[in-house]
């Protein structure tokens, strides 16, 4: 039998020796067996194993293994839970995978400052479960939230069904602790509002694991409105609910949540958990208000209003806490719902502007018609945010070349018509090779000059994110360094 890749590597023994001397014998998983468990993400069309994978327990054991790395000249491709959908945890084979889920503690609940101070690999869900009992909760709200962890979501800049009126993690995150490749510890933010000089915590959300680790992470978290409510609307077309939200947002209404499903979504759902949704519309939409109640009654009136003008076939408004709950149940599990639709699918995540939301729905079913693959569409309708799912068998190597060739088409599609290759779920490598669609060749190499500033030997996490990555001497020489940024000689485009 052949030696797997892995163990072809030449620096392999004397990575796993030196890690050994600080990591517990748990912490470091070398044989293929194991490493199988790290070999994808979300993305599941790739799949690769890595050389090794460490499993620190604390900050200073992350900053070891990052010297070790940088020493033994190996990349470094950062963990979360793995629920990412666009291949950003992808193992390298030559790399080592770090995995942050044993730093899963709650560090610090600060009420009087309204905030969370966690290690990344809490779960997202956790935070809020953290605070209830102080009447707050922290607002992004993945639909992946029970798994994720807050690292992660910074890492991508994740979103949720709430995002529309809270705003994203961005919108969200007070502060970061981040290990860059040489070892070195970084402080960006902290519980105040706003940092003075650059935003380099703005540049660090979402950065898809390219710039460092994230050890440690403060996020802000909000009192629970007094009152929430969810509207379920059907209507006779994707067109005609994409007008309805269009027409919300043009009142000067901003919805807790503006989330829309398609007939196909609709009916895996009901069969999935039987929310009650109904049935017989082409599309649907939750729409959620929150806030003191009688705002809340009189914004259900006026959504109730805009909606039938829109052509509406059903409205109903929820009048209890638990039909609430019943209501988002479907779209909550809508993915897992899906896939009992198709072997598997393939989960797109473009943004535009939302007053092209019914023009862009039309044109996906013309696509999905001409390549033969269908598409249930599920997604955050007033972020303009889509997640076209297309359904392919992962059995039939034709079907995935047609499955990916269609999901760029869509993404082509939403650059053309005014938005954006991603709304939350990156870049990584699903969406790499696009990226020159919407960046030109200068836009590119100034997004690279950040990245070799925090890393110039392009060891974290490379592969990802550029369709081709420059060495960081033919950009210039620009370091971070703890507490401070240095741009000597910022070279003209
Ligand atoms: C069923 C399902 C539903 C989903 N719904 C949503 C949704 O509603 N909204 C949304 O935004 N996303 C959604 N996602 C996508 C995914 O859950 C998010 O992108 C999430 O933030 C990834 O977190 P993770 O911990 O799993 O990160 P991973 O998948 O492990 O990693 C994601 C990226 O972050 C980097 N990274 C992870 N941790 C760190 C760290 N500590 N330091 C530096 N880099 C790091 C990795 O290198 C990688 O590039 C969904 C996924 C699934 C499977």
């Amino acid at each position: 039998m052949s030696t797997p890749a892995t163990e072809r590597d030449p620096r392999r023994g004397a990575l796993v020796a030196r890690l050994g001397r600080f990591l517990p014998p748990d912490a470091l998983v070398t044989d293929p067996v194991g490493l199988r468990a790290f070999e994808t993400d979300g993305l599941t069309m790739h799949r690769r194993l890595p050389m090794v994978v460490a499993l620190p327990g604390s900050r200073d054991e992350v900053s070891q293994i990052l010297r070790v790395c940088a020493d033994l000249e190996v990349p470094v491709v950062p963990r979360g839970a793995g629920t990412g959908l666009s291949g950003g945890a992808l193992p390298l084979e030559d790399g080592v995978s770090l995995g942050l889920s044993r730093m899963n503690r709650i560090l610090e609940v600060d009420v009087a400052n309204r905030c969370v101070v966690a290690q990344p690999g809490v779960p997202n869900l956790a935070i809020s479960e953290a605070v209830a009992g102080y009447g707050l909760y922290y607002a992004p709200d993945p639909s992946s939230q029970i798994a994720c962890s807050i690292g992660g979501n910074v890492a991508e800049n994740s979103g949720g069904v709430h995002c529309l009126k809270y705003g994203l993690t961005t919108n969200n995150l007070l502060g970061v602790e981040i290990v860059l490749m040489s070892g070195e510890v970084v402080r960006l933010g902290g519980k105040h509002a706003d940092a003075g000089h650059y935003d380099l915590l703005g540049l660090v959300t979402g950065s898809e694991g390219l710039l460092g680790v994230i050890t440690e992470v403060t996020v802000r978290v909000l009192p629970r409105p007094e009152t929430a409510r969810a509207l379920l609307l059907g209507f006779p077309s994707n067109e005609a609910a994409g007008a309805c939200v269009a027409a919300v947002i043009a009142a000067g209404i901003v919805p807790a949540g503006m989330e829309m499903m398609d007939r196909l979504a609709v009916r895996a759902a009901e069969a999935h958990c039987h929310p009650g949704y109904p049935e017989d519309s082409q599309a649907l939409l939750i729409v959620e208000v929150d806030g003191p109640e009688v705002e809340v009654d009189a914004l259900v009136e006026r959504i109730t209003a805009l909606a039938r003008g829109e052509g509406a076939t059903s409205v109903r408004a929820s009048t209890s806490e638990a039909e609430r709950q019943r209501f988002w149940k479907g779209r909550k599990a809508a993915f897992p719902a899906v896939g009992r639709l198709s072997p598997d699918y393939y989960c797109m995540d473009g943004t535009i502007p939302r007053g092209r939301l019914p023009e862009v729905l039309a044109k996906i079913g013309e696509m999905s018609e001409s390549c033969g693959l269908a598409v249930a569409n599920v997604f955050h309708a007033g972020d303009g945010n889509l997640h076209p799912l297309i359904l392919y068998d992962a059995s039939d190597p034709e079907q995935i070349e047609r499955a990916e060739a269609f999901g760029a088409d869509i993404l082509r599609l939403c650059v053309q018509v005014g938005g954006v290759l991603t709304g939350e779920h990156g870049v990584g490598v699903e969406k790499r090779d696009l990226m020159p669609e919407m960046f030109s060749e200068t836009d590119l190499r100034v997004q690279q000059r950040l990245k070799c500033a925090f890393d110039p030997e392009g060891r974290m996490n490379p592969g990802k994110v550029f369709p081709t990555l420059h060495r960081c001497v033919e950009e210039g020489r620009t370091h971070v360094h703890a507490g401070e940024v240095r741009f000597p000689d910022l070279p003209r485009f």
